[in-house]
């Protein structure tokens, strides 16, 4: 028997050095600054280069690496477990060196960039000397890249690039983009698209607003919305094969997908330790909330949902472990995406119902923790598109029933297993 629930000892006294870590030291900073991921801020450069440094001093940096880009590889197990603390503070994904997109983009490079693209791109963003942003929907929509129109041509040694990207989130702050762009129109569907570095400072590329979502300040968007106007980059600075682009996405996608959950769960575990502060600590007709089983209900269904959830995220993230392939877990990749926004919605919503008025207030961090559900049924992909890629996938390991009827259908089974019985149902009179 292999299955096996228990953190190794040695692991877990890591894990509790970053959980107090987390909450003495990085906690505190996410409430002084504006985005982390901002290397122009002046405070944010005074507080977390010197976290950073005690991270790697304790081996802890960018785990997700393998040790040839400076990581321990720690595997997608230890990282889910790391990224279940990490989840609840802004900083943290950066302080510990794994942040979303730069976690992905740099698999991107050190998988197809040359040398030369390794030394000037991947290097600096492995040290968080400078982030990157990844660009690839567009504004006639995000859902269907087929149905992508940036351009990228050849013309004397270089790709030419026209066209605009949306919600490039970060390219505010970024040094380099990871483009996807059409390099082949007339060939089959999905192997049209090819992905390449667009240093940010390149002639004609033009941020034309960064858009803010929703209960962020209006005028502090990160999402850039991009026009690219011959736009001329070197032919090296393709990654991948021409008409790869699918292909490497998935390089990035599969992974940003299951560490955007491991660190849902983070959060949604603190959403449900404060309704359960709040709900011991709050007082109606003579008793605390915690006495009212309604209440008990609502704290009950949470955790139920966060711990399916959790053992969906951990057991898909032994599973990469395991195979190495991300073809292979694609299925419960999407399982785990599709499922991440419903479960961060339903115990935010309760932990604001719990916590009344406050709840709803800026005073508290839950009504942003519903919004985020949102986010996370988009970024990354619409949840539809997960699950209608997951039942496809499910749907392949079945056949249509022979006959009119169900191959489950009662009456049939019963009459197959009162023939295959008749000798015993005969001798029992039956
Ligand atoms: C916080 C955040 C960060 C993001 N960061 C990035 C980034 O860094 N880089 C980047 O390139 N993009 C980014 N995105 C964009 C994200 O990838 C897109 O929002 C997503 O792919 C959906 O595209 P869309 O917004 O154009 O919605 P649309 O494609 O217009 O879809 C709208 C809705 O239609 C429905 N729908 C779509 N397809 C189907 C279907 N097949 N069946 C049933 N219903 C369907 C879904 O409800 C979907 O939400 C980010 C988005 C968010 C919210």
């Amino acid at each position: 028997m292999s299955w096996d629930f228990e953190t190794d000892p040695a692991y877990q006294r890591e894990l509790d050095w970053v959980d107090q870590f987390v909450r003495e030291e990085v906690e505190p900073v996410d409430m002084v600054i504006d985005h982390a991921w901002d290397l122009g801020d002046p405070v944010r450069q005074a507080l977390i280069p010197p976290l950073q440094e005690q991270v790697r001093a304790r081996g802890l940096w960018a785990t997700n690496l393998g040790p040839h880009l400076g990581g321990a590889g720690y595997g997608q197990v230890k990282l889910a477990l790391l990224n279940e603390i990490l989840g609840r503070s802004h900083s943290a994904p950066i302080v510990f060196g794994c942040q979303a997109p730069d976690s992905g983009n740099a698999e991107i490079l050190a998988r197809y960039g040359t040398d030369e693209l390794k030394r000037r791109y991947l290097e600096p963003l492995l040290r968080n000397d400078i982030v990157s942003a990844y660009s690839m929907t567009e504004p006639a929509g995000g859902s269907d890249p087929t149905g992508f129109v940036t351009r990228a041509e050849l013309d004397g040694g270089e790709w030419v690039i026209n066209g605009e990207k949306w919600f490039t989130s970060h390219a505010n702050f970024a040094s380099f983009l990871v483009l996807l762009a059409v390099t082949d129109p007339e060939v089959e569907r999905h192997r049209r698209l090819s992905m390449f570095i667009v240093p940010v400072d390149t002639p004609g590329v033009e941020i034309l607003r960064n858009v803010g979502v929703y209960g962020h300040p209006e005028d502090k968007g990160t999402h850039s919305y991009i026009r690219y106007t011959d736009v001329r980059i070197p032919a090296d600075h393709l990654l991948g094969g021409r008409g790869d682009g699918f292909v490497v996405a998935q390089t990035r996608l599969g992974g940003g997908r299951i560490h955007h959950a491991m660190r849902t769960v983070g959060l949604v575990k603190q959403a449900l330790v404060m309704m359960c502060e709040r709900a011991l600590s709050r007082t109606t007709q003579g008793e605390t909330l915690a006495r009212k089983q309604l209440v008990q209900a609502m704290i009950a269904d949470s955790w139920i949902q966060l711990e399916q959830f959790r053992l969906l995220v951990l057991r898909t993230a032994w599973r990469i472990d395991e195979y190495d392939d991300y073809e292979r877990v694609r299925g419960d990749i999407s399982a785990v995406k599709a499922a991440m926004p419903k479960v961060l919605h339903d115990v935010a919503s309760r932990a604001v119902q719990i916590h009344g008025s406050l709840g709803v207030s800026h005073e508290m961090p839950f009504a942003s923790m519903v919004l985020e559900s949102f986010h996370m049924g988009l970024a990354d992909g619409a949840t539809e598109v997960h699950q209608i890629a997951l039942a496809r996938q499910l749907l392949k390991d079945h056949r249509p029933a022979e006959g009119l009827f169900p191959s489950g259908h009662l009456l049939a089974r019963r009459e197959a297993a009162r023939e295959r019985f008749a000798d015993v149902l005969a001798a029992a009179g039956g």
